[in-house]
């Protein structure tokens, strides 16, 4: 029997791969999207109907008709069907990826805050399979009784971060459109630096390897551990060891997990006077005209905290962060309001509502959430709206790869009060290799917001399985952790 190729003259060299069904009609289902347009053209020109040429089919032709439509997936019919982690070291730090397979081949990618355990995540996987991931916000009501302060929250929101993906490649349109569109087609990022004793060699480092690579905002680590072992210069310290290399001291107890005012630790004048003089060179380095925030200071109490911050008030941090933990709301007040260096916390902190405490107390003059531990891309942009309506800036935490730092791009685009994101991974090589996308990730100290659906982002196997940890499979099969065995409701 003739069939359909024939009656329009279709080419020889390109009818090989075509099926046939009944009365000689093409069989859509055996054909490509490329033989399917060839055929359509040819046989259109060829004055053959629609109908004609598809049978009659009304299925076949509305899928005709629809072909040039760009339709990844079906989401309301979109399943999870798996989680796996392939748990990476080195980005500085350790970075569990997340990766959500799904019944329509759509792969979402997360990732678990830096230094959290990969268990984090996989135990939401019996609570995750089998529903859409497009209902990003059910889920994570479903799943945040399982996230805590710090770490905890690592699998909450790294899953958090896989839903969007997923949601996003499913519509076909980027993460920051679905929380309300862009307020910046870039993200100012802040370069973490570690402390360098020297003050000369870290205002150097500072302008070589973060100044000169186009980076805008800096931020510097100082502290009693500058301090420590120099005589005359902090009250109280003897009987804590303040840092690795130190060997000697006798100690009380864990100085790292010991909380700020319980050390009672004290900086004398000529403790204070050094480290003024420290921040001194570093600014003269650095220059006046760069926002220079400080970190990681040690652990002491309110009132050291202040004469801290009143010794380097002159020299015009852009914030002092962490001087107490999160959640002494009271002693943050006492310091903001004695000092007029801004001051900044909230890294650590699960969900919004602690920020909102944080907020209404005025204790802070700006907030700092780590999106991979307060709660994920919705939370952390619902953390900067009430933010904002209070007059607070947000800076933002984060210290993962680059596939955290896409979850942080989308959410600090779609957010008003946004001011900078932190970066650890400058001095990683091959840090921006991790992944696929648009490169690179960061042009002269700012990050282009991506416009492929999803985070925009995927992850470069090639290059990541350098950076997996020897203690971890890549993205092994994870089982064990299909089944649900407990009662998870939090409220009766
Ligand atoms: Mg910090």
């Amino acid at each position: 029997m003739k069939n359909i190729l024939d009656r329009f003259k279709f080419p020889k060299d390109a009818r090989s791969d075509f099926q046939f069904g009944r009365n000689g009609a093409v069989d859509l289902q055996s054909t490509t999207i490329h033989q399917r347009r060839d055929f359509l053209k040819n046989g259109l020109l060829g004055g053959l109907s629609l109908g004609m040429a598809l049978d009659g089919s009304p299925e076949k032709e509305m899928e005709f008709i629809t072909q040039k439509v760009k339709r990844d997936s079906k989401p309301s019919e979109l399943k999870i069907t798996d989680l796996r982690i392939a748990h990476l070291g080195g980005v500085p730090f350790n970075s569990p990826i997340i990766r959500i397979d799904t019944n329509q081949g759509l792969v979402g990618w997360g990732e678990v805050r830096d230094g959290a355990s990969p268990n984090y995540a996989l135990m939401l996987k019996s609570r995750l399979l089998g529903q859409n991931p497009c209902n990003i916000e059910k889920l994570f009501k479903e799943i945040k009784q399982f996230g805590g302060h710090g770490r905890a929250a690592g699998g909450v929101c790294g899953v958090e971060m896989a839903l969007w993906d997923l949601a996003g490649k499913a519509y076909g349109v980027p993460v920051y459109q679905m929380l309300g569109g862009k307020f910046r087609d870039e993200i100012r990022m802040y370069a973490d630096t570690p402390e360098i004793d020297d003050p000369d060699n870290f205002a150097k480092k500072l302008k070589e390897t973060r100044l000169d690579k186009g980076y805008t905002f800096l931020k510097m680590d100082f502290g009693i551990g500058l301090l420590a072992n120099k005589p005359g210069m902090l009250t109280g310290a003897n009987v804590w060891k303040l840092n690795q290399k130190d060997k000697k001291s006798k100690t009380v107890g864990a100085y790292n997990s010991t909380k700020h005012p319980f050390t009672r630790i004290q900086i004398t004048d000529k403790g204070l006077e050094y480290i003024a003089e420290y921040v001194g060179k570093i600014r003269a380095g650095v220059g006046a005209d760069i926002p220079v925030a400080a970190d990681h200071f040690g652990h002491f109490d309110v009132n050291t905290a202040i004469r801290l911050g009143k010794a380097v008030e002159k020299y015009q941090l852009a914030w002092l962060e962490d001087l107490v933990p999160w959640f002494y709301t009271d002693q943050w007040k006492q310091i903001s309001d004695a000092i007029e260096t801004p001051t900044l916390t909230g890294e650590d902190i699960f969900l919004k509502e602690d920020f909102i405490k944080l907020i209404n107390a005025k204790a802070v003059d700006m907030i700092h959430p780590d999106l991979a531990s307060s709660g994920g891309i919705l939370e952390t942009k619902k953390i900067g709206d009430y933010a904002e309506e209070h007059g607070i800036p947000m800076a933002m935490h984060f210290a993962g790869s680059p596939i955290s730092m896409m979850a942080n791009v989308h959410c600090a685009a779609a957010t008003e009060n946004f001011v900078a994101l932190e970066h650890h991974g400058v001095d990683v090589v091959g840090w921006e290799d991790l992944v696929t996308g648009d490169k690179p990730l960061i042009v002269n100290g700012f990050a282009p917001v991506p416009n492929k659906p999803g985070l925009g982002v995927e992850l470069n196997e090639e290059v990541a399985k350098k950076f997996l940890r020897k203690d971890s499979q890549w993205f092994a099969p994870t089982d064990q952790w299909n089944t649900k065995d407990s009662w998870d409701r939090d409220w009766s």
